[in-house]
């Protein structure tokens, strides 16, 4: 119900400033001349109103990493063992959740040097001091449950049996979780809480494709390639360790799709150990026959990054399903074809960029 004119007040800023002008009781020249002043003024005053709008609320600022803020990401090396102890300790109950009896971190060695947004650490181990070095990567996708178990657990096992490359020429690097902040949100979710981890790096084809590609899967959010390529930590993270590393082979592990895919150079010219191709079927056949596909290249992603435009043979595991109950018949089948990829040698140098 609405209340008559006469006792509904005018709120405008012309009304209450007569009704302010009112209260001085001034007289009607008096009156007059304050209101005309202030009108006169009016541009004055609308100008310090808006001057005393700060700037930036105009612009959405976008969190992004780069090599020129790539140093306020890193851990000081003496919070280093204190942040990975707090970690581990969180992975605990994450492990106990999914019905996984292991302890999660065990005796490996882990190390760090950067924090997600979210604070986590992201944490690798180093095997043996060789060559020919492997990258396993784990927990790129969260979401994906099973994958995260199998590279802890890869982890402990190289732990265990240092006779794998104690004097052999070989160098076995573990990243089991590079994505923390997506897999500590119940329920755990495929990116780092914004953008897919998976299609961030700086490909080639990342301005011209990403959005598109993006565009095509109904913006789900949860495909996002980011603002910008490379403006993930956890992307910076897989970079930091191809470069210091110089990888031979990648293995990157993920599920539910079912079959290994690679990624890396396609000439076939017969070489010592084989051609990248021979060596995707070897490690399939140990892995109880396991399917091998020639997946879609998406834009941003490790395999076109790593694989199809530096030339390291990059394989990407899917295992079957996301079923937690899974992983300890999923160990048995993979092993074999993990240490097939940790022993294969190839016979050229890689990391290049490819030439057309
Ligand atoms: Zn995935």
């Amino acid at each position: 119900m609405s209340l008559p004119h006469r006792y509904r007040k005018d709120f405008s800023p012309l009304s209450l400033l007569y009704r302010w002008i009112s209260n001085l009781q001034l007289g009607r020249i008096h009156r007059f001349l304050t209101l005309s002043l202030f009108c006169m003024t009016s541009p004055v005053w609308a100008g310090w109103i808006l001057s005393n709008i700060p700037l930036q609320k105009g612009f959405t600022k976008i969190p992004m990493v780069s090599t020129r803020t790539l140093p306020k990401w890193e851990i000081p090396p003496p919070q280093q063992a204190a942040r990975m102890g707090a970690f581990c300790a969180q992975l605990k109950p994450f492990f106990k959740r999914h019905n996984w009896k292991e302890d999660p971190c065990g005796q490996v060695a882990w190390r760090t040097h950067y924090h997600s947004a979210q604070g986590n650490p992201l944490i690798y181990t180093e095997f043996g001091t060789g060559r020919n070095t492997t990258l396993f990567f784990g927990g790129v996708h969260p979401d994906e449950l099973t994958p995260i178990q199998l590279s802890f657990r890869l982890a402990q096992h190289l732990h265990d049996h240092p006779e794998i490359y104690r004097d052999k020429d070989i160098r076995i690097i573990v990243a089991p979780l590079i994505n923390p902040d997506g897999a500590f949100v119940s329920p755990p979710i495929r990116t780092n809480r914004t953008i897919d981890v998976n299609r961030n790096f700086l490909t080639l084809d990342w301005y011209e494709k990403a959005h598109a590609s993006w565009q095509k899967k109904n913006r789900q959010p949860r495909f996002f390639p980011g603002f910008f390529p490379n403006s993930e930590i956890e992307t910076h993270f897989q970079i930091f360790l191809m470069n210091t590393y110089q990888p031979t082979k990648i293995l990157s592990m993920h599920s539910p799709l079912g079959f290994y895919d690679y990624d890396g150079p396609e000439e076939d010219t017969p070489a010592p150990g084989g051609t990248p191709r021979e060596f995707i079927y070897t490690v399939a056949k140990k892995s109880n026959n396991y399917k091998v596909v020639n997946y879609a290249i998406f834009p941003g992603s490790l395999g076109t990054f790593a694989g199809y435009e530096r030339n390291v043979p990059t394989i990407t595991l899917e295992l079957e399903t996301n079923d937690t109950t899974k992983v300890y018949a999923y160990w048995k089948q993979f092993f074999p074809g993990f240490l097939h990829s940790i022993q294969h040698t190839f016979s050229t140098p890689t990391l290049s960029l490819r030439k057309k």
